[in-house]
């Protein structure tokens, strides 16, 4: 869908939801794009009116969005609490291997960003598995699978069958804020809700959670800045 804006052309995502009650608009921070929500019965005319008529409000939005970061050679940020820069190594016999706060990256500079993107991926994901093995014997429940993945909407979820997946972004924020997401999906495994006796469980294995929320409603748009191409 097109709305217009400036005289420019802004294309927004369109998406139906069950559940929602009235025609919004949300901003899908990794896409860098706003998505119209549409309850079932709304029409596509009445969306687009609706959303024309945020135009400004989409672009504002859209604007303060931090700039996109491509992974690249001298590029440093923190993960996994370490802080670290990468340095391209064309020639280098292995792929792509972190010491001392280095990523070195070998190979062609076009697949740089990709390999970098892999590489924090994995590193991310092995962190977690260990982290969510030692709060689930804590709290003396069983995950089946934990994976990592490239979420737009949650930074983790967890399933009846004990699948817990989470957004390897959070390898961005601060050690407490990725742990405390960690605790938040294991300790579904004792709740599938989110209820006083949830966030009990959650306080107990980890009692600073008000404030890794706080970092994360704040920093969102900073952990989607990091991509791979523009
Ligand atoms: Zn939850």
């Amino acid at each position: 869908m097109i709305v217009w804006h400036a005289g420019e052309a802004m294309e927004i995502g369109v998406e139906r939801s069950a559940r929602a009650k009235r025609v919004r608009l949300k901003i899908d921070r990794m896409n860098r794009r706003a998505v119209l929500v549409l309850p079932a019965r709304a029409s596509e005319k009445t969306g687009l009116s609706f959303a024309q008529s945020k135009a400004d409000w989409i672009a504002a939005q859209l604007n303060a969005l931090p700039a996109p970061k491509v992974f690249c050679d001298g590029m440093g940020f923190s993960f996994l609490g370490e802080d670290v820069v990468i340095h391209h190594s064309p020639n280098a016999r292995r792929g792509v291997w972190q010491s001392d706060g280095v990523i070195w990256v070998s190979g062609q500079s076009e697949y740089l960003p990709r390999r970098v993107a892999d590489f924090l991926k994995a590193s991310f994901c092995s962190y977690a598995q260990s982290k969510v093995l030692e709060i689930a014997a804590a709290l003396q429940v069983k995950p089946t699978k934990v994976g990592v993945r490239d979420t737009v909407s949650r930074w983790g979820s967890c399933n009846r069958a004990g699948h817990i997946s989470l957004s390897w972004r959070l390898g961005f924020a601060p050690l407490y804020v990725a742990d405390y997401v960690i605790a938040h999906e294991v300790s579904h495994l004792k709740q599938m809700n989110h209820s006083p006796a949830f966030w009990k469980t959650v306080a107990d294995v980890y009692p600073e959670f008000a404030a890794a929320e706080r970092w994360l409603k704040k920093n969102a748009a900073y952990l989607y800045s990091f991509t791979t191409a523009l």
